[in-house]
């Protein structure tokens, strides 16, 4: 059975990022200066470059590869939670390419800000934090 939590809208954000910044490095950034301690994120745009992970389930390592040019980000979709009491972003990027071939994966730093427009919105009423989780290896929220 699915573990669910019910929850409410808290404020929301609307914001742009600044250009040549580090996508993640900026969200995180918004997350901790506005206090978020859970949210949902969404995001259109553009990177200069990008750094995506790929979670090896065998391996239960995550594996990074790089697209090194410009790439619209179709997709930007995740969310804020706590980890160690520090809020985190867990992204997930869809890209595509000139010739409109796409690129996806976890978001990682290394993803370079062309142009970044997104929505942070809180969400209230329960409280995550990210725990060791043994089936899968990651730190998925404790629930
Ligand atoms: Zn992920």
């Amino acid at each position: 059975m699915a573990e669910i939590r019910e929850i409410q809208n808290g404020r929301a954000l609307l914001g742009r990022l600044d250009h040549g910044k580090d996508l993640i490095e900026e969200l995180t950034l918004v997350a901790t200066k506005n206090d978020f301690s859970l949210a949902r994120l969404e995001g259109i745009g553009a990177l200069q470059r990008a750094r995506l992970g790929y979670y090896d389930q065998g391996t239960r390592q995550y594996q990074f590869f790089e697209v090194p040019k410009p790439l619209e980000i179709t997709c930007l979709i995740g969310n804020v939670s706590l980890k160690d009491g520090e809020p985190i972003i867990h992204a997930h990027l869809t890209l595509a390419d000139e010739k409109g071939h796409a690129f996806g994966g976890h978001l990682a730093p290394g993803c370079t800000v062309f142009a970044c427009e997104f929505v942070m919105q809180e969400l209230t009423g329960t409280m995550l934090e990210r725990g060791f989780d043994e089936p899968t290896g990651l730190p998925l929220w404790s629930m």
